[in-house]
């Protein structure tokens, strides 16, 4: 396991008032920065959904954010998810929301293939498949449990090596290959942006990746036309994502301020 989440219990349902507070302030503070970014992009506040980023986060911290109006969730690690499903779900209903249903659950970290079965049926999309052979294990084992998985292909569009995602250049073959796949739903496109201070080079980057999505819609291929996502944009550089179509920015630090691990 981590070490944080040995010295922190995810699953902790009760937190300060303050906190609380803090954590509805900061979430409406970024609906309303994100309305006003996609108002000057042209666009409409409601085609732009906020997932927050609850990597170290306790089910108090997520819910103080679901009770202020988000709809999507994204944690990092098998783990986490595993840790906090149960407690979520259950919050969740107290308020009268389904998890995976209303309150959307992503995976948006890295998967091992051996942690797909500890997963599957607590998420309702990977949005870090960046292989077929990813893919292909993710098809076997949602036939073999009898449910449909919502995947988003992930792109690295900096060509930063740290960083996982597919390269730009196999994107469109890969979207094609994994919407043949049984049980799998292609849903867009994922990213995270280039880690430099030049935002015309972020920038750039994003719009690389809604130019991807074109070219996949462009194809009128059966199985793609579903692929319309773009989960693009974190606390330091979601503006410039919505600018470039973003229909989903990841906010963890904006929503939870600093993480104490990371
Ligand atoms: C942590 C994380 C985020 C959010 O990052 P912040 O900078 O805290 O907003 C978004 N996407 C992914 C994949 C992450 O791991």
């Amino acid at each position: 396991m981590t070490s944080y989440m040995n010295r922190k219990d995810l699953t902790e349902t009760i937190i300060p008032p303050q906190r609380r507070e803090e954590i509805s302030d900061a979430v409406r503070r970024a609906f309303d920065s994100i309305a006003q970014a996609a108002e000057q992009a042209g666009r409409r506040p409601s085609d732009v959904r906020l997932l927050a980023a609850v990597k170290t986060r306790n089910v108090g911290e997520i819910m103080a954010a679901v009770k202020t109006g988000v709809r999507l969730l994204g944690e990092n690690r098998p783990q986490e998810v595993m840790a906090v499903a149960s407690g979520l779900a259950q919050a969740c209903r107290e308020e009268g929301l389904d998890l995976g249903e209303q309150v959307g659950f992503h995976l948006i970290g890295q998967l091992q293939s051996n942690k797909i079965n500890k997963i599957l049926g607590l998420v309702s999309t990977v949005e870090s498949v960046d292989s077929l052979e990813l893919g292909v294990k993710l098809s076997s084992r949602a036939v073999r449990a009898g449910l449909s998985l919502d995947v988003f292909l992930e792109v690295n569009v900096s060509g930063e090596e740290a960083k996982s995602g597919c390269r730009p250049q196999e994107a469109e073959d890969l979207a094609f290959a994994l919407a043949q796949l049984p049980n799998l739903v292609v849903r867009g496109l994922m990213t995270v942006g280039a880690h430099v201070d030049d935002e015309a080079q972020v920038r750039s980057g994003f719009a690389h990746l809604r130019r991807i999505r074109e070219g996949i819609l462009s194809q009128g291929e059966a199985g793609l036309d579903s692929c319309r996502d773009l989960s693009m944009g974190m606390s330091g550089d979601y503006p410039l994502a919505i600018a470039e179509g973003a229909t989903i920015v990841r906010l963890g630090t904006a929503l939870f301020g600093q993480r104490a691990y990371r």
